[in-house]
């Protein structure tokens, strides 16, 4: 194939314009997302080479390159991975395939494009090249490819690239940078490639090479020798053992695999033995993702098999409420051909879910249940950030549920945040049997409700349910601790030997004495009223509106009217 231009998709120019000029502040991250995709390479031509062996041509130790020519300006990253055939490299760097990608773009527009924290939440992927680079041009050969069929993919990152074929004995890609001169000296520096490899992708489990720097007396400067060194750890953290791993490590990790600047809140590392063998490294972020209302997200678990990366966001390992927490599950009993409707049926799999589950709600009752005020904090944190996430688990996975229930927080009549069934518990009056709570829009209005009066002139606690998903809660979760959980705006509320005989009278005295108003009203309400009836929920209120027992809230009504149903 002789030279042809193509042009970039519409997207791609629109994100190079982005990347280029919003992310100028935070260059070096260029470096993170190439070896980034250098070691993707490596991994795809491992799990390729399980049915093909020969695609490894005679090269089998897989590796990335960094290295740099100061005369030309350019900084090469070269793998020896899976590689691009031509077709690949006009598809694959000429089209968007990411889904994060557009709302990326549209955040990045918005006001926020400065905020490095979201900046790091993203891959931004290959076109970060450009932020350094005025020229860039791949040079891959496909593994399996004949030599003839090498490629050359080149373009200044505005709205073409150049495509032609070449000649390339070695299999796998060279991506390299001809550098902005602004750039040049920064970057032509081993010293600072060798302290950002340092930073971003130390524990990229395959060796980074970059040539040895050796002190020239004579010339009284580094030169650069040909010898390589590795300059990274190059084991992957997970396999080594916890008593070797600093906290500082564990943080920098889970900043490479989430893209999260922050550290973060929790993490668990274990190696698991048994029925089902298997190594989990799992963190809990310390701030929500944008997406994380998105149920289809998948979630953030990396899964290896005897350390060979088989896919991203296996979602299979983890229930859909936990699809916030971020790490590494390797597994040493799958298959390395496993799919993603495999990993659905396998029971080694549910053997791993159900264990990471239970890590995972340790590692936030061990918060919670702290005595220590800091790990508390940490709990109110996680809870301001994820617990109306966490709440889907009490209706989804009936084996936790009790626990989950443990976990929950809510506003009451008597705090307003950070109050637990346990809490509460241990505040009920003499002889109270049930958990009293009410929903509604906001706390405000919650807080208002007339239904609320007889409560609080008792002084018996109400938990105030606003968030969207506590109806939903409340219809899978009827009881703490042998109490049962009752809403006040349903049926008639019974306070059981929590109302007087006197009041019990009153009542029934006024049943008695308001008889023809109440059939009055009866039939004057009668298409919309199922009964009228005297109370004692009311102190200042002269009325109110309760459901039926059973029957859906009027909170519950209002909602799904919103939602048009
Ligand atoms: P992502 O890595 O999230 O897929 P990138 O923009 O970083 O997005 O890369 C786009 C695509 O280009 C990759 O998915 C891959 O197919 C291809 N690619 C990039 N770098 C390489 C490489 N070194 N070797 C082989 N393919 C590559
Ligand atoms: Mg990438």
């Amino acid at each position: 194939m002789s030279k042809q231009t193509h042009s970039f998709q519409a997207e791609v120019k629109q994100i190079l314009h982005l990347v280029t000029h919003s992310l100028y502040s935070n260059k070096e991250i260029f470096l993170r997302e190439l070896v980034s995709n250098a070691s993707d390479a490596c991994d795809k031509l491992r799990f390729e080479a399980l049915d093909n062996a020969a695609l490894y041509e005679d090269a089998p130790t897989l590796e990335v390159r960094v290295f740099f020519d100061k005369d030309a300006k350019t900084l090469t990253i070269r793998d020896n991975g899976i590689g691009l055939s031509a077709e690949e490299a006009a598809s694959h760097l000429g089209t968007i395939a990411r889904s994060g990608t557009r709302e990326f773009m549209a955040k990045l527009e918005g006001e926020q494009k400065k905020d490095a924290n979201l900046i790091g939440q993203f891959g931004v992927g290959f076109y970060s090249g450009f932020i350094v680079a005025d020229r860039i041009t791949v040079e891959s050969r496909r593994a399996g490819l004949p030599a003839d069929q090498g490629v050359r993919w080149s373009s200044e990152g505005t709205g073409e690239f150049e495509l032609e074929t070449i000649e390339r004995a070695a299999r796998g890609t060279d991506v390299i940078l001809h550098l902005r001169d602004e750039d040049a000296a920064e970057f032509l520096s081993a010293w600072k490639l060798k302290s950002v490899i340092g930073k971003y992708s130390d524990h990229i489990s395959l060796p980074i090479l970059m040539k040895k720097e050796t002190w020239d007396a004579e010339k009284g400067e580094q030169v650069v020798s040909d010898d390589w060194e590795t300059v990274n750890k190059a084991a992957a953290l997970w396999t080594r053992s916890k008593s070797d791993i600093t906290d500082a490590e564990y943080q920098d990790f889970y900043k490479q695999i989430s893209y999260d600047s922050d550290a973060p809140l929790a993490y668990t590392h274990n190696r698991v033995e048994g029925r089902s063998e298997y190594t989990q490294l799992l963190y809990i972020p310390k701030k929500a993702p944008m997406d994380l209302w998105n149920r289809d997200k998948r979630g953030g678990v990396k899964l290896y098999v005897k350390r060979v990366f088989i896919m991203d966001d296996a979602e299979a390992l983890m229930p859909t409420y936990l699809r916030f927490v971020k790490g590494v599950i390797d597994s040493a009993d799958l298959p390395l051909n496993v799919s993603r409707e495999l990993l659905q049926e396998s029971r080694d799999v549910k053997a791993i879910r159900e264990g990471s589950t239970k890590r995972v709600l340790g590692m936030l009752e061990s918060l919670a249940d702290s005595d220590s005020a800091d790990d508390k904090a940490r709990y109110a944190e996680f809870w301001k950030e994820f617990g109306a996430v966490l709440k889907e688990g009490v209706g989804e996975d009936f084996a936790n549920q009790e626990r989950l229930a443990k976990l929950l927080r809510f506003a009451s009549t008597h705090a307003d945040e950070g109050v637990s069934f346990a809490d509460y518990v241990g505040r009920m009056k003499e002889g109270q049997k049930a958990i009293y709570v009410i929903t509604a829009d906001s706390l405000a209005a919650a807080k208002s409700s007339p239904q609320l009066e007889v409560f609080r002139k008792k002084g018996i606690e109400v938990l105030l349910l606003t968030d969207r998903v506590d109806e939903w809660l409340l219809s899978h979760l009827y009881e703490f601790d042998g109490h049962p959980i009752q809403s006040v705006a349903k049926g008639a509320v019974d306070l059981g030997e929590l109302q007087d005989e006197e009041e019990k009278k009153q009542v029934e005295a006024a049943a008695e004495a308001f008889k023809p108003t109440l059939e009055r009203l009866q039939e004057a309400l009668k298409a919309r009223a199922k009964e009228v009836r005297v109370t004692s929920r009311l102190v200042d209120s002269p009325a109110c509106v309760v459901a039926d027992e059973g029957g859906m809230s009027a909170h519950l009504a209002r909602m799904l009217k919103q939602a048009g149903q």
